[in-house]
């Protein structure tokens, strides 16, 4: 028989231990209350004494970024939509770097088990976050019931949106037409957007520019942006006719040296300090493999030459896999231009796209466009590349393509498909148009992301369309109109009754 509750400070110390035991465990258990609203009965309050009433909790964030986003609360009676942050300790925002980090601007409210010495702080404004500490409202009867904190979890995340329900009851056909719709609202906002680097820039160069911007990992694309200005593509043609090691050295010394990469002086043969690091300039040349150190000392040499000092814009350290190194996707490009940008990259581009749009009814398309890309973006077999990631690191056993299949989707959907939809627009080339729609319905997709998949749970698992650049492009659409714009949630989302005209 339970006896009657513990008062007073018996009740303080049960508290007390409550929160060591959630502390105990991960954040998860945490998350799962804020997801759920596992709290004890009663108004919550903040910290600061604000009352706190919680209209959405918001999306669970899988990625990188808050743990829950678009979330909608009343503080004090006033509406607040933005994101949530959730800690065990206060003080891991400041371990986490969160304070620097723009990713965390739109935080609203952190939620503590644990208060610490300094309240968090917007990156972006300065302003100090409300604290919503929940080791005070913890329920011993809720958190009984959490055995799997991760299935409370998975079980949040998966719930159909109402956009989801009402494409159930519609039918397939009804949410694919809504899907293509807002992926043609994609396309055409890509469009808008690159005719002014269009008209800036001209044409070849317009899409030297784009591409660049999307050649490598979202926070490479300011350093990405300055490469191309700094050596547009008009000073790389002259060098693009030399013979190709003469023309890749050149090219190379000047796209590394910008980006710091040949900022050691061979003779330093001090020790790496961080030997993983990447990108990084190597720390000493007697540290690489013989095949890189002499590459490395011609790149260098002729990087010298020119006098000229690196970019401003660093890249960033680290932030994504090592067979996507910035290096690798310069030197993919070098070899892309070399191949396509000799004899007029525009007319090359223009010819292989209506090749492709011919294969448009093969039974297998799919990989046939796949390995059409594929040489377009191709490597020679001699290319060292192929089996290094950077400077820093040893020689990988197998080879890797430079810019693989997931990189090409991108390149596709955001430069060259938009840009030359802009250039179709401009000069009212109906028919290119058409190819182009042709090819985005067809095309095959990037990976899905965490926006995708947050999609495809909410719609799905009911009768999703097939995967293709469409379907990924439409969805994202979605989510940016729809699941980021409407502030409560499913509430009042206007998505469901598009499903259901
Ligand atoms: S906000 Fe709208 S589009 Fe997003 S999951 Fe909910 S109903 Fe679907």
């Amino acid at each position: 028989m339970k006896g009657p509750p513990p008062s007073g400070s018996a009740a303080i110390a049960a508290q007390q231990r409550l929160v060591e035991e959630v502390a105990a465990q991960r954040e998860s258990v945490l998350q799962a209350c804020w997801a759920h609203q596992l709290w004890r009965r009663g108004e919550l309050r903040t910290a600061g004494g604000s009352t706190l009433e919680v209209i959405a909790p918001g999306w669970l964030n899988r990625g990188a970024g808050p743990d829950f986003t678009e979330a909608r609360l009343l503080l004090d009676g006033t509406e607040h939509w933005g994101d949530v942050e959730i800690h065990v300790h206060e003080r891991e925002w400041w371990a986490h770097g969160h304070h620097n980090d723009p990713a965390y601007g739109r935080v609203i409210l952190h939620v503590v088990l644990k208060r610490g010495e300094r309240p968090a702080l917007q990156p972006v404004s300065g302003e100090i976050i409300p604290v919503f500490e929940a080791g005070p409202v913890l329920s011993a009867q809720v958190l009984e019931t959490m055995h799997d904190p991760e299935a409370l979890l998975e079980r949040y995340e998966t719930l159909p949106g109402r956009c989801g329900l009402r494409a159930a009851r519609q039918g397939g056909d009804a949410l694919a037409r809504v899907i293509a719709h807002a992926s043609e609202t994609r396309a055409r906002n890509k469009a808008e957007a690159a005719a002014p680097v269009l008209a800036a820039a001209g044409e070849e160069e317009g899409l030297f520019q784009l591409m660049f911007r999307y050649l490598g990992y979202r926070p490479f694309a300011p350093f990405f942006r300055a490469l191309a200005e700094r050596y547009p593509l008009a000073t790389l043609a002259p060098l693009l006719d030399l013979p190709m090691a003469e023309a890749r050295t050149a090219i190379l010394a000047r796209w590394f040296g910008a980006a710091g990469l040949l900022d050691r002086d061979p003779g330093d043969s001090s020790e790496p300090a961080d030997p993983g690091a990447t990108p990084a300039s190597p720390a000493s040349l007697a540290w690489l493999d013989p095949g890189a150190r002499s590459e490395y000392a011609a790149l260098r040499e002729c990087w010298l030459e020119l006098g000229t000092p690196p970019l401003v814009e660093k890249l960033p350290k680290g932030g994504s896999r090592p067979w996507n190194a910035a290096e690798r996707r310069m030197v993919g490009m070098f070899h892309h231009l070399h191949a396509m940008a000799r004899g007029g990259w525009l007319k090359e581009w223009l010819a292989f796209l209506l090749r492709l749009d011919r294969l448009r009814n093969h039974p297998n398309f799919t990989k046939e466009a796949a390995e059409t890309l594929d040489r377009v973006f191709a490597t020679p077999e001699s290319e060292t590349w192929r089996f290094r990631v950077t400077f820093a690191h040893p020689p990988k056993k197998r080879a890797a393509r430079l810019i693989g299949p997931e990189r090409v989707a991108m390149l596709m959907a955001n430069a060259v498909l938009p840009f030359f939809l802009a250039r179709a627009r401009r000069d009212g080339d109906r028919e290119l148009e058409k190819v182009l729609y042709r090819l985005y319905l067809v095309l095959p997709p990037e990976s899905a992301n965490h926006r995708t998949r947050f999609m495809e749970h909410r719609m799905g698992p009911f009768s999703l369309p097939k995967r293709s650049l469409r379907t990924h492009q439409g969805l994202l659409q979605i989510h940016t109109d729809f699941c980021t714009s409407f502030h409560h949630g499913c509430e009042n989302c206007g998505l469901p009754d598009l499903i259901g005209r």
